[in-house]
């Protein structure tokens, strides 16, 4: 079996940048409250709590004066004002690129445009562009009786459905747009579209929207894996060409694991 990995693959720059800020907050042995997981990965989220973080889903878990570290998928205005509030001492790990999306939510609102979100309405992400303008349609649910829309994306859709969806929208309402995936989203969609083998191996927890998506762009059969043991009960009967990618959120020393993992007990070289 030949094994190839995809690049790019794994961490992006939001994710780095997040964990950046968690590690200088441990170094410091700082006792830290994180709101939601600071990245869609149980083995980073686990790493920290042994670090003495805490997860937390609402922030009346937060004695007053603590730090709280907001996610990577940002958070309502809402949520920032009742940090405030409550004296918490806030570090911000959005990503630069999630409170750009919030930023032309709020835009279009304020131009008095009805605003359609594109993406999960269950993800953290969506719930805070949402909180940025209450009253945004998360698609498909879409206005009625209007004209002009705006509309924005949560930044780890599948690209291609992203532009589908666009199509069908600018085929009934006037669209101001300058919705798209993130390019670190882009990027590893597009290493594996471009992948030509039997199978591809999609490395990431089952919560990691964008893990998600490189399995659902892919051209052969893929296989999301989030742990060594569920690798080892994978097979792959007639693979002679495995691909190997991993979500934004996945740490490089899972891959390393898995594909020695993969060489140790399917004999695979790597290419
Ligand atoms: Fe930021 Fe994109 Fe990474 Fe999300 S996937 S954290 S938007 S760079």
């Amino acid at each position: 079996m030949k094994l190839e990995v995809l690049n790019p693959h794994g961490f992006c720059a939001g994710v780095a940048g997040a964990l950046r800020k968690a590690h200088a907050l441990a170094a410091n042995e700082l006792r830290v409250y994180c709101y939601h997981q600071i990245v869609h990965n149980e083995a980073v989220v686990r790493d920290l709590e042994q670090k003495g973080f805490v997860f937390i889903e609402d922030l009346a878990a937060v004695p007053e004066g603590e730090i709280i570290l907001f996610s990577a998928h940002g958070v309502a205005p809402a949520i920032r004002e009742e940090a405030a509030r409550r004296k918490l001492r806030i570090v911000d790990a959005t990503c630069p690129f999630v409170a750009r999306v919030h930023q032309e939510a709020r835009a279009l609102a304020e131009r008095g445009l009805p605003v359609v979100i594109i993406g999960d309405a269950r993800h953290d992400e969506v719930k805070g562009i949402r909180g940025e303008v209450p009253s945004a349609f998360i698609w498909p649910d879409v206005p009625k009786d209007v004209q002009r829309i705006g509309v924005v994306c949560q930044t780890t859709m599948n690209a291609t459905e992203v532009e589908k969806i666009l199509a069908e929208l600018r085929e009934r309402y006037t669209v101001e747009t300058s919705a798209s995936v993130c390019r670190a989203t882009q990027e590893r969609q597009d290493a594996v579209r471009a992948f030509t083998g039997d199978a591809l191996l999609v490395l990431g927890s089952r919560n990691s929207s964008n893990t998600r998506r490189l399995a659902e762009v892919a051209k052969c059969p893929a296989f999301r894996v989030g742990s060594l043991e569920e690798l080892k009960e994978l097979d792959l009967p007639d693979v002679e060409h495995l691909g190997v990618t991993s979500g934004a959120s996945t740490p490089e020393d899972f891959l390393a694991r898995a594909i020695r993992s993969i060489q140790d007990e399917k004999g695979a070289k790597l290419l």
